[in-house]
């Protein structure tokens, strides 16, 4: 199997069902450091957009995925960092949108769309989906900790400006931390800016898996829930792991791959079985799952509309078999 560099998955994201992840930027290339990331300190914050990998071998890696399986829900255009960073990203929204009629979409901090040449490179998606995590500059800069060139009132004009120019859908990603930003009144000033935005849905979601940093947790599901109607619209709340998202990304990790092998050793599992045995991201799994296949390491089942990862060699009905009395796991 040809191995990849920027295409992952699909992977099952409870959002986007399953979402075909393109990878632009390499870890972690990013205009933020926030505290609840998941892909660890950004070592330098920047602002420089660049050919940060290949289009040409992104588009060909996205053409052979695509040919290589059943048709997901979305290609989703992310990484493992910021992607409009990537000089080039319009170039692979319509790249991709030649080959598919599959839906792209892109996860975005948002911090670059006060720029004119961002927006327009983002015009052709079917969705995007910015993140608003703050209601004030102050907040802004505890939680996302932006390059000090970023100003929290210019980005959340890039916000309200690409709503109005955008004819593609719009969803508003709001994280709440806990005991940070969850409380009624940080929230409500979040509400107040996302009303002047008017995203097609809100996505309230919180931290999906401890970033290590001391004093970054989660919202509470209760806290979250009661917040919802704070906000404008369709809202859609997210207590637990959102998978498939480009900052759950681990990285590439041999003991990572041991304790996945360990576990289909053991029963065969769906991507979303080994994230949740393994209280790893999708996202994170998926790479790996990916990498892992294309050593031979694991094989894949298509069963019930589920891929089923299996470790290769292990007989069948052999005493180490796999368990297969659980069903699939729910994404
Ligand atoms: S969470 Fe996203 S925006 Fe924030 S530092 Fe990590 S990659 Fe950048």
């Amino acid at each position: 199997m040809a191995r990849h560099r920027y295409v992952y998955g699909p992977v099952p994201s409870r959002r986007l069902g399953r979402s075909l992840g393109v990878d632009l930027v390499p870890l972690k290339t990013c205009t933020y450091d926030c505290v609840y990331c998941q892909l660890g300190r950004t070592a330098r914050r920047t602002l420089v957009r660049r050919e940060y990998a290949p289009v040409d071998e992104i588009l060909r890696e996205v053409a052979g995925k695509l040919s290589a399986g059943p048709a997901p829900d979305y290609v989703t255009v992310a990484g493992s960092g910021e992607p409009t960073l990537h000089s080039r990203i319009g170039d692979v929204i319509r790249g991709i949108q030649a080959i598919t009629k599959v839906p792209v979409a892109v996860l975005t901090n948002g911090s670059l769309l006060s720029r004119p040449e961002v927006r327009a490179a983002l015009a052709g998606a079917d969705l995007v989906i910015p993140s608003l995590d703050a209601g004030d500059e102050r907040a802004f800069r505890a939680v996302n900790r932006p390059h000090p060139r970023i100003r929290f009132p210019e980005m959340v004009e890039g916000l309200r400006t690409f709503r109005v120019e955008h004819r593609g859908a719009l969803w508003l990603e709001v994280l709440l931390v806990g005991g940070i930003t969850d409380r009624r009144e940080t929230v409500a000033k979040i509400a107040g800016l996302a009303k002047g935005i008017r995203p097609d849905r809100v996505q309230l979601v919180t931290v999906t898996r401890p970033p290590g940093r001391p004093g970054i947790r989660a919202a509470a599901p209760e806290v979250m829930e009661d917040l919802r109607a704070l906000f404008d619209g369709p809202v859609d709340v997210f207590a637990g792991p959102l998978a498939g998202e480009p900052a759950e990304t681990a990285p590439d990790d041999a003991a990572a791959d041991a304790e996945i092998l360990d576990l289909l050793r053991r029963r065969p599992c769906t991507a979303s079985d080994v994230a949740r045995g393994l209280r790893a991201s999708a996202l994170a799994v998926g790479k790996r799952l990916d990498a892992l296949r294309a050593r031979g390491a694991v094989t894949v089942t298509v069963r019930d509309g589920h891929s089923w990862f299996e470790a290769a060699g292990i007989p069948p009905g052999s005493d180490e078999g796999p368990d297969r009395s659980d069903g699939p796991a729910e994404t």
